[in-house]
């Protein structure tokens, strides 16, 4: 099969093309640096995405903005989400703070992205 893909690592964007046999990522070109040729290899074999969210904050109505300390595995993404929404987090929060450890098995944590006192 063969995938067209736009490296999202820098602004340059460049235009990726690869063949997936289903095991293994042959004939990558376009890209410019070593990151898009890692980047086409797991976003055709396991494609993975920063995470941004909003989590409740008890006593208040405005949300807490966190996001993932890494790219999660796409698969996770919608059970993430759920699992962000249903977390209330008690002040004060700092840049920073591990919001929720290892979300969904991922390995990785959830990390606020703004002070609230
Ligand atoms: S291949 Fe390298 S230069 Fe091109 S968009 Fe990706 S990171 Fe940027």
């Amino acid at each position: 099969m063969k995938y067209e893909l736009t490296c999202i690592n820098c602004p340059m964007g460049c235009r990726i093309t690869a063949d997936y046999d289903g095991h293994e990522v042959t004939n990558i070109q376009g890209f410019t640096c070593a990151r898009g040729k890692a980047y086409a290899q797991t976003e055709i074999t396991d494609p993975t995405r920063m995470v941004t969210a909003l989590a409740g904050v008890e006593g208040t109505h405005v949300p807490l903005s966190v996001k993932t300390q890494s790219p999660i595995r796409k698969p996770l993404i919608f059970d993430a989400l759920k699992v962000i929404r249903e977390t209330t987090v008690q002040p004060p929060v700092h840049i920073g703070d591990v919001i929720i450890e290892n979300i969904c098995g991922s390995g990785v944590n959830v990390i606020a992205t703004e002070n609230i006192d």
